[in-house]
Order: structure tokens, then C-alpha cells, then sequence
């Protein structure tokens, strides 16, 4: 028989003293039921006497079906099946698979705002992709989304752009917001992204216009110009940039679609640039776009309207996120923990960007993305 300290299983009522604290002795289990998916327990804390079910704050609370089940789902959408598709070969209703997408969303997001927080990034790569929402055309069939990419700033309905900030140091996506190309989604990005580092990171873009300024939105001073003594109206105040503002754009030279060449144009904090030594680039990034796009297929099911497509894509993103932050160990940054020269004999650590980011200490089970409790720090 475990100890009560062992249910490793926080208190969820906020009013109580033991909150969001494990190991302190304070939950036992008062009871047993089966489910589908094997026993579960109900605890209580006897510290507020709440009694709470082990699935509790979990993408499985209440769900009939499965948890083998819904996670084949949830990983199925992670590997480029759409939702039509893992309907069928699951044998379950379209919409509760996005039921299940929904919870999976949900938890994401509590991850993100949990652990995305004051983090050391000193480099952000930001960009944005063309996205695989579809509408409708007049004939009712889906359009051919690979021919929609024109690179327009337009703001049309049916084309969508999944934006991405990235720090390319622990490879960790910081944020992802899907919205038309426009100045206002700009801005969104770059506040969720100056949200949850500390300090003000370089950053760095392709050569598309409209980071400039939402970086400037944000980051920046008032210059205020002192009275000239002379008659009328003084001069408005201007906005300067951030005096550690580093921005930084790669832009790429095209002739009939081939690149023909890089040129870097550093828009602000040249200075700060020289002296931290950073390469000016978006390799990382773009590595990623590609990830995304062999990861998440188009959503499928052409009666969804458009904005729940978008709405789904959305949580399609946010959930690729904490998988790939978390619980996907990358190559680049696993760590050697043999010494031996022989390259079978090589054992490696594998290391998650959120690992590499000093966020955690384990690559998580896919599992614990779904069902993740969060423990207060004492
Ligand atoms: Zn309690």
C-alpha cells in the first residue's frame, strides 16, 4: 500500500492551505470505482475535507470512452491524419474527436500559462506560415490550398497564417497565434511573446514589414520635444524605439521563385547586436514551419463553418506546441552521456526544448500532457 503522500495528487480547492502542494501528507484515498480504462481513485484532502475524483482537471474527467482511446486520437492529429479520418478509423462521431481536441486545447493552454513564464531568452525567431484552413468555393469543394499562397498582406477570408514565435537557443516555441496577416495580429504575437521572457530578446524575421512595428508598439519610449518658447501648437511626442530593442530581417532575393540571395537589414539596436554577436537568421524557424506542416494535417469535414475551422486549427497548433516543447526529445539537443569514441557504443540523454529551457527535468509521457496537475513550488 502506497503512502498518502505518494498519490503525488495536489489539492484542487483553491481555499485550501494545501493547494496545488503534494507531499504533505495531507490526501487518501477514500475509494475505488472502475472505469474502462481500470480503477480509479477518489481522494480527499483532510486538510478541507474536499473529495476529488483521480481525473479531476483532466482531459479524461467524465469521458465514457477509453483513455487508450482518446490519446490514439489526440496523437493521430499529431501525426497528419485529419479529423474525418480518425473518426472512421476509430469509430467515433467527428465532433467528439474535436471534443477531445477541445479538453486537449484546454490543458495546453493551462501548461502554457503555467510554465511559459519569465523565461531566459535572449534570441526570438518569429515568422509566420500559411495555414491550412480551407472554405468553400462556389461549387462546394474544397480549394486547393497549396495554389492560395501568394504572399498578399491582405486579410482574405479563407486564407489563415499560423504565427510563431520561437526561441531557436532550447528550440522552445513560445507562442503561436493563428489570425489573418495584418499589423493587429503582429502585435498579439509579439505581446504573448514579451509576456513570458524576461528582459528584451533580440529578435529576428523575414523581410515582412509589419513586425516593425508591433515591436515598436511595444517596445518603445516617448520622445518629447521641449517647448520652442515660439507660438502654436507643440510637437507631438514620437515613438523611439526601446533603447535595447534589437530587431533584426533576412530578406530573400527571389527570381522566378529561386532564392538568389540573403541580405540582412538590421531595423534597430545595431549596437546591442554587435556586442551580444548574435547571427542575424530564421533557419530554426523554418525548420519548424516544415515540422508543423508533416505534423498537422488540414482539419477535413467540409460543413464546419469557417471560423470553427479556424477555431480548430487553433487548438491544433496550441496542442502541437506542448507536445513538441515537452514530451518530443530532439535530436539537436541531446545530450552525450558516454564517453566512448565508438559510435555504437554512444548513449545519449534525450533532452525536450522545454528541458533545454530549464522548464523541466524529464521528457513527459504524451499522457501527462493530457492529465498534467500543477505542483506549487514550496
Ligand atoms: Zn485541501
Amino acid at each position: 500500500m502506497k503512502q498518502a503522500s505518494d498519490w503525488n495528487q495536489p489539492c484542487p480547492n483553491k481555499k485550501c492551505v494545501h493547494y496545488g502542494q503534494v507531499n504533505q501528507k495531507n490526501i487518501i484515498s477514500i475509494s475505488t470505482y472502475m472505469t474502462q480504462s481500470g480503477k480509479r481513485h477518489i481522494f480527499q484532502c483532510k486538510t478541507c475535507n474536499a473529495s476529488f475524483s483521480e481525473t479531476r482537471d483532466t482531459v479524461f474527467f467524465n469521458l465514457k470512452t477509453k483513455e487508450e482511446k482518446v490519446m490514439m486520437a489526440l496523437k493521430m492529429i499529431l501525426v497528419k491524419v485529419n479529423i474525418t479520418r480518425i473518426a472512421f478509423a476509430l469509430a467515433v462521431k467527428e465532433d467528439t474527436v474535436l471534443f477531445w481536441l477541445d479538453r486537449a486545447y484546454k490543458k495546453a493552454n493551462e501548461i502554457n500559462l503555467l510554465l511559459l513564464n519569465e523565461l531566459p531568452v535572449t534570441r526570438v525567431e518569429l515568422d509566420e506560415m500559411w495555414s491550412f484552413v480551407r472554405r468553400k468555393t462556389n461549387n462546394g469543394e474544397a480549394e486547393n490550398f497549396d495554389s492560395t499562397e501568394d504572399g498578399s498582406s491582405e486579410p482574405k477570408e479563407g486564407q489563415q497564417w499560423t504565427w510563431i514565435s520561437f526561441a531557436p537557443d532550447y528550440r522552445l516555441i513560445l507562442g503561436i497565434i493563428v489570425g489573418p496577416r495584418t499589423f493587429k495580429t503582429a502585435l498579439s504575437l509579439i505581446a504573448l511573446t514579451a509576456g513570458i521572457v524576461m528582459g528584451v530578446p533580440c529578435y529576428f524575421s523575414d523581410g515582412f514589414s509589419c513586425y516593425y512595428n508591433a515591436l515598436l508598439e511595444y517596445y518603445h519610449q516617448l520622445k518629447v520635444f521641449p517647448k520652442t518658447g515660439k507660438q502654436g501648437r507643440p510637437k507631438d511626442p514620437v515613438k523611439e524605439p526601446h533603447p535595447d530593442l534589437v530587431y533584426a530581417q533576412v530578406i530573400k532575393e527571389k527570381e522566378e521563385g529561386r532564392l538568389i540571395g540573403i541580405t540582412h537589414r538590421i531595423r534597430c539596436g545595431a549596437e546591442r547586436l554587435a556586442k551580444l554577436g548574435f547571427n542575424i537568421g530564421t533557419s530554426f524557424l523554418e525548420r519548424l514551419n516544415l515540422t508543423i506542416r508533416q505534423s498537422l494535417a488540414p482539419l477535413g469535414r467540409k460543413t464546419l463553418s469557417f471560423s470553427k475551422k479556424r477555431e480548430n486549427l487553433k487548438k491544433q497548433t496550441i496542442f502541437f506546441q506542448v507536445f513538441y516543447n515537452f514530451a518530443r526529445s530532439h535530436m539537436s539537443l541531446r545530450e552525450e552521456i558516454s564517453d566512448s569514441t565508438d559510435r555504437f557504443q554512444k548513449r545519449w540523454r534525450p533532452k525536450t526544448p522545454g528541458m533545454a529551457a530549464g522548464i523541466t527535468d524529464y521528457v513527459w509521457e504524451f499522457r501527462e500532457l493530457l492529465t498534467y496537475k500543477h505542483i506549487t513550488d514550496l
